[in-house]
């Protein structure tokens, strides 16, 4: 048996003749850029994030630059993020001028630890950003209560959380802005890059709206400095059909991942995902297990035909282009002990129980061994 690490095509490929449709239709209709599709799916996400307003853009880090950007980040500000984030975050705090400033995980559920976030707030910190990280929400209340007292906006790093519920709502719908990334291998994945900003918040959107499109109101009307951040109507088309599928999509996930608690026991030598037990559900982007032998047990899978992944190695604040800030190894215990044990096994829709039993057999191959 073979189990690849990620095999998209295998349960979509029902509606790929649907999604080929949708796209020579806007082929025929000739209308490629801020069309009838592009505002259909704005409207169709916003309403099932349960919000108001979507904006979509080219990608996820375009969300994140022009949502930070809306709130008044700029050069000389610091803005609060997760130290073990995709490095994507990181770069769009960049983008604006602003220095991120990395507060550490908590061990349990590898996201942003709120116990140690009002330690990282000074008088330039001008937002936070909790990361939803692998599919599962930060602890929103906390970070939400203290960015409250401070005054900070919370912009929802959601790029890997479409689906997922903290307490009943929805990622990307709790803080001033979300952002979502449809990057093919996202839950919700585009044909290409692609992303959106949905908000309740009418001035956030509007700036959003302007900045994405040359800040232009009217043709040939700009009001301010813009870019060129669209999302595309082709890209639009295919998001319409696959939002139709995200929830099943992710119930499929569920269920491998359910299929993992239940045969990677005690005798695994594996720690699995923990699980918020507060009505929150994780849609697993990924599934992170902790590895003590991480590198080892990976090559002992990949002997086996069992393909995994590492998200991510190296913690940003580590990488090269991020060695200005002075950060060192140590710096982010948590997060550089995550990043040397966390090791990202099969996930995807269309997982069957045979192949997670064919995955859990080689771990607990390996850990007797
Ligand atoms: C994918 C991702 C991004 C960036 O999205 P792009 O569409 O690739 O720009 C940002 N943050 C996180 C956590 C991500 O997983």
């Amino acid at each position: 048996m073979h189990v690849p690490f990620v095999d998209l095509s295998r349960a979509e490929r029902e509606i790929h003749p649907t999604i080929t449709g949708v796209i020579e239709d806007v082929v025929k209709n000739g209308n490629f850029i801020l069309g009838p599709e592009v505002e259909a799916f704005e409207e169709e996400f916003a309403r099932y994030c349960g919000v108001k307003r979507g904006v979509g853009v080219g990608s996820g880090t375009e969300a994140l630059f022009l949502a930070l950007r809306s709130v008044g980040v700029g050069p000389g500000d610091e803005v609060i993020t997760a130290a073990n984030t995709f490095i994507a975050t990181f770069n769009a705090i960049s983008l604006c001028g602003a220095v991120p400033v990395p507060v550490d995980a908590e061990p349990v559920y590898y996201c942003l630890d709120p116990e140690r976030l009002e330690a990282a707030i000074t008088r330039r910190t001008k937002a936070i950003v909790p990361v939803h990280l692998f599919g599962q929400s930060a602890e929103m209340d906390r970070i939400g209560q203290i960015a409250g007292e401070a005054r900070l906006p919370v912009i929802e790093d959601s790029c890997q959380a479409h689906g997922a519920e903290y307490k009943g709502r929805k990622c990307g719908s709790m803080g001033d802005a979300g952002c979502f990334s449809f990057y093919p291998a996202k839950n919700l994945g585009a044909f290409g890059d692609a992303g959106i900003v949905v908000t309740d918040d009418g001035d956030i959107s509007e700036k959003i709206a302007l900045a994405r499109n040359y800040g232009q109101r009217r043709k040939n009307e700009h009001l301010e400095v813009g870019f060129n951040m669209r999302l595309d109507e082709i890209q639009a088309a295919v998001l319409s059909v696959k939002l139709g599928q995200l929830d099943e999509m992710n119930a499929s996930r569920q269920q491998a991942a359910g299929w993992y608690y239940e045969m990677l026991g005690d005798a695994s030598g594996v720690t699995t995902p923990a699980r918020r037990a507060d009505g929150s559900t994780h849609i697993y982007h990924l599934f992170v297990a902790l590895c003590p032998r991480r590198d080892d047990l990976r090559a002992f899978l990949d002997e086996k035909g069992v393909g995994t992944g590492i998200h991510y190695p190296t913690p940003p604040h580590l990488q090269p282009a991020y060695a200005d800030l002075g950060y060192r190894e140590g710096s982010f215990p948590v997060s550089e002990k995550l990043a040397a044990e966390m090791l990202s096994l099969p996930m995807f829709p269309g997982l069957t129980r045979d192949e997670v039993q064919f995955v859990c057999d080689g771990i607990a191959e390996h850990h007797a061994g």
